[in-house]
């Protein structure tokens, strides 16, 4: 840290992403990423557009907006893409919490959301899980802060219910409610259904994990025309071109070709009861997930030792060194054959740790 640094600063604790190994190939289980590369087509729209790359992207993203409105039945006003949904959770940490209006999530969820509090400076209201690792709905009823909720959750997998969503939303009227549904194409249920009722409900997606597209950066916001003018605000004080025009080429291509999309969810659907069903199998037990992860845990093995011997034989997840979840890794849901790989080597692991236990 410089002495320059500004002291609102001076604690700030940055998100600290998955490993993304260049120097050994490692089978790459720990950032739920898709196994599957972007189709031919779009592959196509992104190089086509990178021939215009003189110019600046359009700023209003018009084309994708229309687009995306096409695909969940809103308004083009009430879409706002965004340069990755990481991005979008920042303009709403930005827009809507402030010094009245504290932060208020899951104890256990996504990690930028505590990073992104203290990069605003804004408090953080910090509600536990329950024991079975689920939201409790009335946990949230008259939070009086802004409220942000990943629907499925994670590293969990957990879904709450959409009738849990409208009750956090009708009984916070006077606050934004913000669903990150970034895992909801595979098995979850989207919130867009409410949006007509819910005017202070907030959905945010992403094209990284069901779209294939991690390394394009493309996320998007969809709510009323107001909230998303005021997410707007923030980005046209930011950077009007966070989108660039290869990923709008290559997410407009996406859109076009939902077949694509639906397949892919549909197999690592079929690949996560695979692997869930082969863990059971080897003692170990799994969260219920409606994500293209799985939230594992062995009845006597700890997290990390399962963590390392994995790492060993090639194979990268995720371990969360904190309370309550360190027993556990997080296993994205690759191709079959990854998963294959995957059993197989948890088989021998736990042979093993069976072995020397004996
Ligand atoms: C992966 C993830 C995101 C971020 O996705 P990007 O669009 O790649 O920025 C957001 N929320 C949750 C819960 C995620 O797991």
């Amino acid at each position: 840290m410089s002495r320059f640094l500004s002291k609102r600063f001076s604690s700030l604790e940055p998100y600290v992403p998955g490993e993304q190994p260049r120097e050994r190939k490692f089978i790459k289980l720990n950032t739920n990423e898709s196994p599957f590369p972007p189709s031919a087509a779009v592959v196509r729209a992104a190089a086509l557009a990178a021939e215009s790359l003189q110019l600046y992207s359009d700023p209003s993203c018009l084309a994708l907006h229309k687009a995306l409105a096409n695909a969940y039945g809103v308004k083009p006003s009430q879409v706002l893409a965004g340069n990755g949904s990481d991005e979008l959770l920042y303009f709403a940490f930005t827009a809507f919490c402030d010094a009245d209006t504290p932060a208020v999530f899951p104890d256990i969820t996504y990690g930028f959301y505590p990073v992104f509090a203290q990069l605003c400076n804004v408090e953080a209201r910090i509600i536990p899980l329950s024991d079975g690792f689920f939201i409790r709905a009335d946990n949230y009823y008259g939070a009086k802060g802004t409220i942000f909720i990943a629907n499925p959750n994670a590293p969990t997998g957990i879904m709450m219910p959409l009738s849990d969503v409208l009750c956090i939303a009708r009984r916070n009227p006077d606050n934004v409610v913000v669903i990150d549904e970034a895992y909801v194409d595979f098995g979850g249920k989207s919130a867009v259904s409410l949006l007509k009722d819910c005017p202070n409900l907030l959905i945010i997606q992403t094209f990284s994990k069901s779209r294939s597209l991690a390394g394009g950066r493309l996320g998007f916001a969809l709510g009323s025309e107001e909230l998303i003018a005021d997410l707007a605000a923030v980005k046209y004080s930011f950077n009007p071109y966070s989108v660039n025009s290869m990923t709008m080429a290559a997410g407009l291509a996406s859109l076009a070709e939902p077949e694509v999309t639906r397949a892919n969810c549909a197999c690592i659907i079929a690949n996560r009861e695979f692997t869930v069903d082969g863990l059971t199998r080897l003692g170990f037990s799994c969260l219920p997930s409606c994500a293209n992860f799985v939230f594992a845990r062995h009845a006597s093995i700890p997290g990390e030792t399962v963590f390392r011997a994995l790492r060993q034989r090639g194979i990268l997840v995720r371990h969360f060194n904190k309370e309550r979840l360190e027993d556990y890794n997080r296993i994205t849901i690759g191709s079959r054959a990854q998963m294959e790989a995957l059993l197989s080597a948890m088989g021998a692991i736990v042979g093993s740790q069976e072995g020397a236990n004996a």
